[in-house]
């Protein structure tokens, strides 16, 4: 008898214990830079098609636009960061399509449409680059890109939040020419700081 209680008490001992040990892991397993970064922060985004009756007129449909946006979405999710995106139609001025001829692509920042405190994208043909970023918020897609395009829109959107390129990895999105998609914390909490100088000018 006395054998079978101390049996009992063993095996409920050994179940606490492993409850126990269970609930002790688990506070440890939350990263609290993750919990840190877990408000969403949400910026405007003007998605241009840009068109007209030159050779930077894009070929993208909207359906395109709108899954090249997804995409780049989808990756700036890891940061909390979401975009509430407009899709216009953008006609560029005769000096603006000369400008651009001449590889002056902060022409744009003149332009009537070009807005601050939005991140501006302009889905555009024949640019010299898979994007580009110009500060303070203007970004260039190409429609024909060497890597994933939505990778590229979100690899500019990353410098217009303050991102710098790194060499540290090609599974990384300030990775020039490649496929990445990973952001650091460090590249978290600073595209984050950048996100919410957008949210002040409003
Ligand atoms: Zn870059």
């Amino acid at each position: 008898m006395i054998q079978k209680i101390f049996v009992l008490l063993l095996l409920a001992a050994s179940v606490l214990l492993i409850i126990l040990s269970r609930n002790t892991d688990q506070p440890a397993s939350i990263d609290p830079e993750v919990v840190m970064n877990n408000s969403q922060l949400t910026l405007n985004v003007v998605a241009h098609k840009i068109t007209g009756e030159h050779k930077f007129a894009t070929n993208r449909d909207n359906e395109d636009i709108v899954r090249v946006i997804n995409g780049a979405q989808q990756i700036w999710g890891q940061a909390d960061i979401m975009f509430d995106t407009s899709f216009v139609e953008t006609k560029v001025s005769e000096q603006a399509i000369e400008a651009f001829a001449n590889g002056n692509f902060n022409a744009i920042l003149e332009e009537d449409f070009y807005r601050q405190g939005v991140i501006n994208i302009f889905f555009i043909n024949n640019l010299p680059a898979n994007g580009i970023a110009i500060y303070p918020s203007a970004i260039f897609v190409n429609d024909t890109t060497t890597v994933n395009d939505y990778r590229a829109t979100a690899h500019e959107i990353g410098h217009i939040l303050g991102l710098q390129h790194t060499n540290s990895s090609p599974s990384r999105l300030l990775f020039q020419g490649v496929n990445g998609t990973i952001l650091t914390n460090e590249e978290i909490e600073s595209a984050r700081i950048g996100a919410e100088a957008f949210l002040m000018n409003f």
